[in-house]
């Protein structure tokens, strides 16, 4: 059985034609999985034949809420979404003056193993399909019942590590005849898969891509990304300058701060020269403390002299605001809660 979510417009349009239906059905059937529809019956402008013959051979993946939380501080819902095998994710609603914005998650759990992260701590169980990854979209969009307009790839997971459904997923939600959201509008995070990251600068999806840094060095980025000792961050840098020259697309760092492990105002100098020149923006995280790991968020002094250091020396950077923080808003951390 196929699920219809996971196709990408041409391959439903082939699956479509394959079952002797006419081709304009495609757009039909793509538009009324866009608008979250669980079944093939509530696609009243197809005929009961063939939805009939729709069910014999496909299916539509759908997502359940499992549980909800809507932060009385500033709006921000949370869902823990069931998958259709049981497995369940976490994706976040936040609300900006520019419009709504949802994270997302790639994969159920993580194998990058990043030492402040909750979302690493029980492994990969597997990774989403490309129908499970815009379900999370679709089924929140349905549930606000108001447009999203922007898409954060930071959920749960590492997106590059299963990159191929991400790619497919991203075209589908940008298509014309879908949620048609503009790849302008859509963030992707990834902790810095190099190989991965020079293929996604060939496809010309214009997203913006988001690097979680934290660290200025090797020395420290070992310590607590177990991916620096694949990918340096010589490497690394080496790959985000030729994806901003083959792209001109501005790139975020993420960097979260933990108090005496990479918050120094040394560590600061030493990552503005990492950045020196480049089309980029630094997003300073105070990390959040997660009860199984022994890392702290600084002083609000600590914070500001690091970010002031930044700004001295030519650094485009902000301090990322908490949303949520009332109902675990972070990723990993409710999943692991239920669980
Ligand atoms: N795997 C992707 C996306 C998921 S995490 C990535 O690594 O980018 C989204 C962001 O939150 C990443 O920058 C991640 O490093 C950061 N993050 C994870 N745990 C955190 C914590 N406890 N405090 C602050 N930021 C955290």
């Amino acid at each position: 059985m196929v699920d219809l979510r996971s196709l990408e417009y041409a391959e439903l349009e082939k699956f479509i034609v394959d079952l002797g239906e006419p081709k304009y059905r495609t757009k039909q059937i793509f538009s009324w999985l866009s608008l979250g529809v669980d079944s093939f019956d509530e696609m009243t402008n197809i005929s009961k034949s063939t939805r009939r013959k729709l069910s014999e051979v496909s299916f539509i993946s759908t997502l359940k809420i499992r549980e909800k939380y809507i932060s009385k501080l500033d709006g921000t819902v949370k869902y823990l979404f069931s998958l259709d095998d049981g497995n369940c994710i976490e994706t976040v609603v936040m609300r900006y003056h520019h419009g709504i914005s949802v994270c997302i998650s790639s994969q159920v759990g993580c194998r990058m193993g990043c030492g402040f992260c909750a979302s690493t701590i029980g492994g990969l169980y597997r990774s989403l399909t490309a129908g499970e990854i815009l379900n999370q979209v679709i089924y929140a969009q349905k549930d606000i019942g108001e447009r999203i307009s922007n898409i954060v790839m930071m959920g749960i997971g590492e997106p590059l590590d299963n990159y191929d459904n991400v790619i497919k997923f991203l075209h589908n939600v940008n298509h014309p005849d879908g949620l048609n959201i503009g790849y302008r509008h859509i963030s992707l995070s990834t902790c810095g898969l190099v190989d991965k990251i020079n293929m996604l600068r060939e496809e010309n999806i214009p997203i913006t891509l988001s690097i979680s840094l934290h660290a200025p060095n090797d020395e420290i980025r070992n310590k607590i990304m177990p991916v620096n000792k694949k990918f340096s961050v010589k490497e690394l840098i080496s790959a985000c300058k030729k994806y901003i020259n083959r792209t001109s697309r501005r790139i975020s760092f993420e960097y979260s701060l933990i108090s005496g492990v990479n918050d120094s105002v040394e560590n600061a100098v030493e990552l503005a020269g990492l950045l020196k020149g480049m089309l980029c923006h630094v997003n300073l995280i105070p990390v959040n403390h997660v009860e199984e790991r022994d890392f702290h968020k600084g002083s609000e002094t600590d914070i500001n002299k690091f970010k002031n250091k930044l700004i001295e020396l030519g650094i485009n950077v902000t301090v990322r605001r908490e949303l949520g923080s009332d109902i675990s808003a972070s990723c990993g951390q409710l999943r692991k809660k239920v669980l």
